[in-house]
């Protein structure tokens, strides 16, 4: 959500003509020079860490700001709207803080603030117009996120994310298709729809499967090859999203369904209304209407009162679940949520002994989930041009069906195959993160052949023509 709203940011920074500049990475104690102008943090509360690290970079960015005079800095995202005045009295040298809701107020308080060499600050407690009405400058040219709903309406006693993003608004269907359609039509082949709780999509207009249609209608959109979302609940999960992922040949065979904890005890003081049964259950549904379905999830470590037998449960339940990836996170305290005042808080020894078992845990049955897919042939969607090597070997990555990262060969074909191309390719290794594909590449789809020259499939079969040397022309 909160990459999708940089992304905004730097299509509206675009539009007041600024240019991306080069990546820079601050090191501590060195404060080198950025030739940026304008420097936006766009900021994250769901985690303490994240805190500091603003206040770090600030304190930073100020030593830079003192050798570039007119350089300006904005403070955007979840701290904004947390920390507000906060940031100017720390960081008086910010010229603009901008809340969850302003981001389209972005380029005239930054105008503002040169113009009066005064701080500009403007939150709003809840959202006027959806930032899908905002420019946008993508990460990807082949991939996009759309966010169907922001806010939430629900009280998990460990989240701020209520409190800083509002109540559930859901976009209506017909604008979130025609936003697919439209970014479709500019080259984009895969979409990932956003919101912090996509299956209660239709809350705001009663439609208790408004998430199901919206994936059917989704994808009948011509020229969209994947379809992904995150993140469901499992307290909103109902079958007619299960059907609708196994109907679609669009939607991928991927579940990133959060679980936090596996322990009853624990989900009932987490306000999560769902229990362990029922989470099982519904993996198992999954499973057997979506074959070779990968299913990833987010578990919290040590929520006060979480007893070893309460952390048991968790790796029992990791143990059944067979997740290709989980997410760990040790417990952060938020300010003003209502795990703050619950008992039994856990020493940061205690915290950091379980995760790092629930880690190894996590790793070695990602591990053995992968090793399955060692032999079997796998479609990939290339993310970036930019390939590694490995001993001279020039490999490319991107994404299985199932989500899973692929590093294969590119077998000389580097120069060829282009971002949101799909290629076949079998697994030859892996590891608990990726899976790696050395052998041959077998078929090569060229997705978005109106915005790159080319050919528009290409067997590679080993007896393909391709491969026989014989030409082919396929049209585009
Ligand atoms: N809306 C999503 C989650 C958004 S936050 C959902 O409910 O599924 C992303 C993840 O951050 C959560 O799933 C949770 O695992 C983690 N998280 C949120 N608040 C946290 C906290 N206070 N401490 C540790 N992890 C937290
Ligand atoms: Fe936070 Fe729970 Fe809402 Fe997710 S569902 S955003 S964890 S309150």
């Amino acid at each position: 959500m909160n990459a999708h709203d940089s992304e905004r940011i730097a299509g509206l920074l675009e539009g007041m003509g600024f240019k991306k500049a080069p990546t820079y990475e601050p090191k501590l104690g060195e404060p080198g020079l950025t030739p940026a102008d304008v420097v936006v943090l766009n900021t994250c509360a769901v985690r303490e860490h994240a805190d500091t690290r603003l206040y770090g970079t600030l304190g930073h960015l100020a030593g830079l700001k003192k050798k570039r005079p007119g350089m300006q800095i904005a403070v955007g995202g979840c701290l904004a709207q947390k920390d507000r005045t906060e940031i100017l009295n720390r960081a008086p040298w910010v010229d603009v803080v901008f809340g969850t809701h302003n981001v389209g107020s972005l380029p005239v308080l930054l105008g503002r603030a040169a113009f009066s060499n005064q701080a500009q600050i403007e939150i709003m407690e809840s959202l006027q117009a959806f930032p899908s009405e905002l420019p946008v400058r993508r990460a990807a040219e082949h991939s996009a996120w759309v966010s169907i709903s922001v806010g939430c309406n629900n009280t998990c006693s460990f989240c701020i994310v209520p409190s800083l993003r509002g109540k559930e608004r859901d976009r209506k269907p017909s604008e979130i298709l025609e936003e697919i359609s439209a970014l479709v039509a500019d080259g984009v082949v895969e979409v990932t729809l956003l919101g912090q709780n996509v299956n209660s999509y239709g809350v705001e207009f009663g439609d208790k499967q408004a998430f199901s249609k919206l994936l059917i209608q989704c994808g009948k959109i011509e020229g969209l090859r994947r379809l992904r979302f995150t993140s469901p609940h499992p307290k909103d999960f109902t079958d007619d999203v299960i059907e609708a992922m196994a109907r679609s040949q669009v939607v991928m065979p991927h579940l990133h369904m959060p679980l936090q904890s596996g322990s009853n005890a624990i989900l009932q003081s987490m306000r999560r209304s769902y229990r362990r049964e029922k989470y099982l259950s519904i993996l198992e549904k999954v499973r057997a209407a979506i074959p070779g379905v990968a299913i990833s999830t987010d578990i919290i470590v040590g929520f006060p009162g979480e007893t070893e037998e309460n952390f048991q449960e968790t790796l029992d339940l990791v143990r059944a679940a067979r997740f290709s990836t989980a997410y760990t996170f040790k417990y952060s305290k938020r300010p003003g949520t209502a795990a703050v005042s619950l008992e039994g808080h856990l020493s940061p020894e205690v915290v950091a002994e379980r995760y790092q078992r629930l880690v190894a845990l996590v790793d070695d049955v990602s591990l053995q989930e992968n090793r399955k897919q060692i032999g079997e042939t796998v479609e990939v969607m290339v993310g970036s041009k930019s390939g590694s090597k490995d001993g001279g070997r020039a490999r490319l990555s991107g994404r299985a069906r199932d989500n899973r990262l692929v590093h294969f060969s590119a077998n000389g074909l580097e120069g060829d195959i282009e971002p949101g191309d799909l290629v076949r390719v079998a697994v030859s290794e892996c590891s608990p993160f990726f899976l790696i594909a050395d052998g041959a590449i077998t078929s090569h789809v060229k997705t978005r052949t109106r915005f790159n020259a080319g050919l528009n499939e290409i067997d590679r079969s080993p007896n393909s023509a391709v491969n026989l040397g014989i030409p082919v022309f396929v049209g585009s």
